[in-house]
């Protein structure tokens, strides 16, 4: 049976006959290295998948309260690596700012003072057809902040 390397671990593995197009073996950190790298990909191409995990990550947040600040203080390495990507992240949108004429929005995603920031998504919902053949659609409802009513 021929062998194919895995790009993760790159040990070698049989490959399977049914599943051409495999990359990785089926050790646990090579499979979820797969996912990762398969659902990095996913956010950067579906604008509606990166919203669903969006409203995904803030509903788990909002019943998990106190769980990143925790998390923050158990791994103070990560929080400081983030610290230090985020500041690259700010130091290359304030660069693109400069040319868009968008300057003045927040540099960090967290602080909530844009007018478009304080448009909140307040849940998402399936419109399925009852009578007619069609496909469910799925909707957006916002909540609109006091300014705007
Ligand atoms: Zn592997």
């Amino acid at each position: 049976m021929e062998e194919i390397q895995c790009c993760h671990c790159g040990g070698f593995f049989p490959r399977c006959p049914r599943h051409k197009e495999q990359y990785y073996c089926m050790k646990p950190a090579c499979r979820r290295a797969r996912k990762a790298a398969w659902k990095k990909q996913k956010m950067r191409k579906d604008p509606e998948y990166q919203l669903n995990q969006k409203l995904s990550n803030r509903k788990w947040a909002e019943a998990n309260p106190g769980y990143w600040k925790a998390y923050r203080k158990r791994n103070p390495q990560k929080t400081e690596r983030n610290r230090i990507l985020q500041t690259i992240r700010n130091r290359r949108r304030s660069k693109k700012g400069e040319t868009d004429a968008k300057a003045e929005s927040p540099l960090i995603a967290k602080v909530d003072t844009s007018a478009s920031n304080r448009i909140k998504v307040a849940g998402q919902f399936w419109m399925v057809p009852v009578i007619a053949k069609g496909d469910a659609v799925r909707v957006y409802i916002y909540e609109i902040p006091t300014p705007y009513q």
